[in-house]
Parts: C-alpha cells; structure tokens; sequence
C-alpha cells in the first residue's frame, strides 16, 4: 500500500536510483500511483513522492481516468531541452503551495514504458512541463527550489507549516527514523535496481 509523502519527508530530496527490473509488483504500483494522482488531482506523480526510491513517474495531463493518455517513464533522460517558458506549478507534495517555475519550452525526453518498449518523444508545453517538474523529483529537486526569492518569500509560511506538521508526525511515531527510512530505501533498492 504506497502512501503520497508530503514535503520535508527526506526520501523527497533522495536521488532516485535506476530500475534494472519490473514485476508484477512493480506493475501494481504504478496502478496505485496513477489512482493516488487522479484521487488528489495532480497530474504527475514520481515514485519518491510515494516513498519508493527509483527512478519512475507516472503523468496525465488531463488529470482524469480514462482521459488523456496515461504515460508511465523509467528510468528517462532529458536529451535535448529548448525554449524558455514560465508558469504556475504545484505539486502533490506540497498542497496548496503555489508558484511560478520557469523551464524549458520543448523536451526530447528518452525512457521505458513499463511494457519495456524504449520511449523517445518530443514534447512541449504543458506535458514537457510536467515531465520536468517529475524528473526533477527523481533527482530530489522540488519545484520551489526553482523559484526566485521573492516568490519564496511568499511561501515561506507555508513551508514552515509543513516542517512543523512533519516534526509532529515524527515524534508521534508515525514517520520513521532517518536509519528506518534509510532502511527501507535500501530495500527497495536491492528489488529493482
Ligand atoms: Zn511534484
């Protein structure tokens, strides 16, 4: 059962490592990933927003079941990034935290489907934004560390919020130690990577 992490969870800023197999399991929870981002309205979710550390994410840009195309990336590299483009980004890691995020226009983006089929597409506006926001998830990048410092300013309540929300939640027991996590990591990491 995978569980949305939110921010300053640790596994959040842990570099993703690469998939070296898929299972059944794994199958299943990418299930459960694309029913955990259309149940909270986001349109991309990274395998380390769900605690897992390796490199996957699922996108919608629709972000509805049975619309849009459902696309699964392991294990993708930005091969070529041009343009310039800014917008507002959220994430499902930090709810309700808004802010402009500037990246690039159009993203050549190589990967694996999780039917093992090699990925190399082309893309831009809305979905190459998304993609760049998941990678960076991938590399423990959040999008508010790409942000300028006036609109973090802004937000920085709301940070401090999440930070004392975490605290909370950890000293009641119900987020683990840096050693558990560091733990189950490697567990994950010793099954597919
Ligand atoms: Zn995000």
């Amino acid at each position: 059962m995978l569980h949305l992490i939110t921010y300053p969870h640790p596994t959040l800023r842990y570099p993703a490592k690469p998939i070296a197999r898929v299972d059944a399991q794994l199958r299943s929870m990418v299930d459960e990933m694309f029913h955990i981002m259309y149940e909270q309205r986001g349109v991309g979710l990274a395998a380390n927003q769900v605690n897992l550390p390796i490199r996957l994410f699922v996108a919608n840009p629709s972000g509805e079941k049975d619309t849009g195309p459902e696309l699964v990336f392991i294990n993708p590299v930005i091969k070529r990034a041009t343009g310039s483009s800014e917008a507002e980004e959220g994430c499902l890691s930090l709810p309700g935290v808004n802010a402009n995020v500037k990246r690039n226009k159009s993203v050549r983006v190589n990967a694996y489907g999780i039917d093992g089929r090699e990925i190399d597409l082309e893309i831009d506006g809305f979905l190459a934004r998304i993609v760049q926001h998941e990678l960076d998830h991938l590399d423990g990048v959040l999008f508010i560390d790409r942000i300028s410092e006036e609109n973090r300013k802004q937000i920085i309540d709301d940070l401090m919020g999440f930070e004392a929300t975490f605290d909370m939640k950890r000293k009641a027991g119900l987020i683990g130690s840096d050693q558990q996590l560091l733990d189950e990591r490697a567990e994950w990491e010793a099954k597919y990577c």
